[in-house]
């Protein structure tokens, strides 16, 4: 059956930048299953994986204004050391879970010099493009209690305690 929202997919994928590392892959590992047109996935992946079917290599080129987000200067800031009090050991690659004004979220901490410290707001892939190599392993519908929680149940999917 052809891919269409609340479709349960299930795919092997390779994530590559723009000079070809790879970024994620499942290919060493199990594949995705997701719940298509719920937001699971990027907008640009899931547009062109619309109306695909099992058993189709599809690969994708997702801008950042589909995928995840241009990359926004105004979400790096500099702040003094002490405003991170009770964090130990402050270095570069860290990631933070700060209040903002945009509200709560990750932050990256990109650069320590002397008694200052660079947060970056920033998803780690904005501004990026996203080369995605896609095979579609599965398709099948999703269930009413897939569809009241927004996201796969079983094998490849979400476990819940
Ligand atoms: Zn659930």
């Amino acid at each position: 059956m052809p891919i269409a929202r609340d479709s349960v997919v299930t795919i092997h994928y390779t994530l590559k930048d723009d000079e070809g590392a790879v970024i994620d892959s499942s290919a060493s590992g199990e594949p995705l299953a997701y719940l298509h047109g719920h937001g699971n996935i990027v907008p640009g992946l899931e547009k062109e994986l619309t109306g695909r079917d099992v058993g189709e290599k599809v690969s994708v080129r997702v801008s950042p204004a589909e995928g995840y987000g241009e990359y926004d200067k105004d979400l790096v800031q500099s702040v003094p050391r002490r405003a991170l009090r009770g964090i130990k050991d402050v270095r570069p690659g860290m990631h933070l879970h700060a209040q903002t004004e945009q509200g709560p979220r990750t932050v990256t901490v990109t650069r320590v010099a002397g008694d200052m410290v660079t947060l970056d707001g920033n998803h780690p892939l904005a501004g990026k493009n996203l080369n995605f190599d896609i095979h579609i392993e599965d398709v099948r519908q999703a269930t009413e209690e897939e569809l009241s929680h927004g996201h796969v149940h079983g094998a490849h999917g979400h476990h819940h305690d």
